[in-house]
């Protein structure tokens, strides 16, 4: 039987041949500052439209580099999306802060920028945003929120490297922008991580922790208490050959959901799309819908049903308040709807078009809709 999975990536560039030097020049850690590591972040800042970008071991501790730079720390509140991956709020704990939840929007399923002012107390010190499964936040509204209440933002962009905001790239806007590459994302270096910014100050800031602290002029001299949170040139090296391409892997992405779009459209009364706003470019990391009432199987069996004719599926994120570490009664209508209902439909660059009408096949024969 066909077994399709929900994601893949895509090693058809410059990978190997990159990774092949390292293996003969045994380039392979991340000291001596490796040239892979040089040019992939030069690269990706380049991608980016920042200024600066460092790597560093994986979309996680780019985010705990990022609370850390911003000198976030116990006592200090961090507004952030319900739905989102788990890393998201860990991070918050790790450097001893308050994660505060807010619901989700209907259609774009990011945080409902609506809601984050009545989140806003003397302790909060800053708001993470997550561009949910590519699609951009409204970043207008969030800068001038941030700008009125003096609050940094952290973008979450692990899931939409080259998406796009009124023309600006994610990751761009914010104070600090953290990306993943971790092996399902929009390119990967197996595991990996990278934080841009357009401020020099927070990329010495980042620089100086991922690397254990050291002073950049005086070896063995440590100027703080940082983390070995490097990327080897090995990974970058990965990371460099997948970025050369990563034009063609987000436009495969595209194509991907249009063509699930033009075989579910019509039964827009069974399944909602996340919605996509007309100033915003979402990379579409993973095609997402909302299975709505007129749908009588619940979510669980749809997907146990697809994976029983080797369709692999996920649940959309459950809220994270939800979740044992973060347990608390707070109710978010938007999120939880979403949350009991959504799916992510395989999105990937070796997804063939017969693939995708093999998996709407499915489904629609699944829910009872197929003549
Ligand atoms: C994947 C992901 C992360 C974490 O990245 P890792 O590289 O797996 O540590 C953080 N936030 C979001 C929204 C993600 O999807």
């Amino acid at each position: 039987m066909k077994q399709i999975s929900v994601a893949s990536p895509n090693l058809n560039g410059n990978e190997k041949r990159y990774v092949n030097d390292c293996m003969d020049t045994t380039q392979i850690s991340s000291g001596g500052g490796g040239k892979y590591i040089v040019e992939f972040e030069r690269a990706f800042a380049e991608f980016c439209e920042c200024k600066y970008a460092a790597s560093c071991c994986n979309g996680t501790v780019a985010l705990h580099l990022a609370l850390l730079a911003l000198g976030i720390k116990e006592g200090d509140e961090v507004i952030m999306p319900v739905i989102t991956y788990i890393a998201t709020a860990n991070a918050v704990r790790y450097v001893n802060a308050t994660p505060v939840f807010t619901d989700v929007d209907k259609d774009g399923w990011n945080i409902d920028v609506k809601k984050i002012e009545e989140k806003i107390t003397p302790n909060t010190k800053a708001i993470i945003v997550v561009h949910l499964y590519g699609n951009p936040v409204d970043m207008d509204a969030v800068m001038e929120i941030a700008k009125n209440h003096n609050l940094y933002v952290i973008e979450d962009a692990a899931e939409a490297h080259g998406a796009v905001y009124k023309g600006k790239k994610v990751g761009s806007i914010g104070d600090i922008g953290t990306f993943s590459f971790f092996g399902n994302k929009v390119i990967t270096t197996g595991e990996g991580g990278m934080v841009t910014t357009q401020n020099e100050q927070i990329d010495r800031k980042v620089r100086l922790l991922k690397g254990q602290g050291v002073d950049a002029q005086k070896r063995y001299w440590h100027l703080a208490v940082g983390y070995n949170y490097r990327m080897t040139n090995l990974e970058a090296a990965i990371g460099l050959g997948q970025l050369e391409n990563i034009e063609e892997h987000i436009a495969n992405r595209i194509k991907i959901r249009q063509k699930y779009y033009s075989l579910l459209e019509p039964y827009s009364d069974y399944m909602e799309f996340q919605k996509t706003t007309a100033q915003s470019i979402s990379i579409n990391w993973m095609t997402s819908i909302i299975f709505t009432s007129k749908v009588k199987l619940d979510r669980d069996t749809i997907c146990r049903k697809l994976e029983e004719r080797g369709v692999e599926t996920r649940p959309v994120f459950y809220p994270i308040n939800s979740m044992p570490p973060y347990k608390d009664n707070e109710s978010f209508p938007v999120a939880k709807y979403i949350a009991e209902r959504g799916i992510n439909l395989p999105t990937h660059d070796l997804l063939k078009e017969e693939d995708v009408e093999f998996i709407c096949n499915c489904l629609l024969d699944i829910i009872g809709l197929m003549e």
